[in-house]
């Protein structure tokens, strides 16, 4: 099968002085890990995080970037900006952007095709909110999302998916594991054999392995347990 992928979403967390130390202790941890491990930090410690873990295992993304290479967009962060810092990943769709920027399936396609032109690997987040869920629609939703926001190429680019039901993030509740498989079995049908798919969501060390250990499910996308480098490196060698 694929090498699994343990990412760290740090979201909007992490000063200089914290961010490095959490990179540090993160690469420290990181030698002989089997699964692949990336930490996203916020886009003002990429560069600082990716010459901290340079030469180690331990590879570096960005949390969103623009759809454009350049140009009059105050405020944003282009693809291209990202590598020349030193990432090699960055995460698109989040559904924190997709509410809080309004990103559309459309935009998040567009910022993928960008990442991968410039030599990024997109990692395209999808779910379903709590509602969708409840009323029976979380897999038409995501192979909907699914469906409009992977660029051509993104499987050629080695492009990931990651699973993450809104209503799972940050709360403490997670779908159950047959729900987990149910929409990664779904996500495997639209992407196909080689794609990792990650699943995300108050993913913790007490339940890492059994998520990591379901079908069609090749990593994880972490945010408040890549905060704290113990816990991170526990679900990476969960995997
Ligand atoms: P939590 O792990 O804090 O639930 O966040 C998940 C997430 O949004 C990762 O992108």
């Amino acid at each position: 099968g694929v090498r699994p992928l343990i990412a760290g979403n740090w979201k909007m967390h992490g000063l200089a002085a914290d961010g490095l130390t959490l990179a540090r202790a993160v690469a420290a941890g990181a030698a002989g890990a089997s699964a692949e491990i990336l930490v996203c930090p916020p886009a003002t410690l990429v560069a600082a995080v990716a010459a901290a873990v340079q030469g180690g295992p331990v590879a570096v993304g960005g949390q969103d970037c623009h759809l454009v290479a350049k140009g009059a967009h105050t405020g944003d962060v282009s693809a291209p900006m990202l590598a020349d810092a030193g990432a090699r990943y960055v995460i698109l769709g989040h559904s924190e952007r997709r509410a809080d920027h309004h990103e559309t399936d459309a935009v998040v396609k567009a910022k993928a095709a960008s990442a991968i032109a410039h030599g990024l690997i997109p990692i395209v987040c999808v779910g379903e909110t709590l509602a969708q869920r409840e009323a029976g629609e979380a897999e038409a939703v995501v192979r909907a999302q699914v469906a409009g926001s992977l660029p051509d190429g993104f499987v050629a680019a080695g492009g990931v998916v990651a699973y993450e039901p809104v209503w799972a993030i940050g709360t403490g509740r997670t779908p159950t594991e047959a729900d987990i498989a149910a929409i990664h079995a779904a996500l495997r049908e639209a992407v196909g054999p080689t794609t990792r798919l990650l699943y995300g969501g108050s993913v913790k060390p007490g339940n890492a392995a059994a998520i990591l250990a379901l079908p069609n499910v090749d990593g994880a996308l972490v945010g408040g347990a890549s905060l704290v480098a113990e816990d991170f490196l526990a679900i990476a060698r969960a995997a």
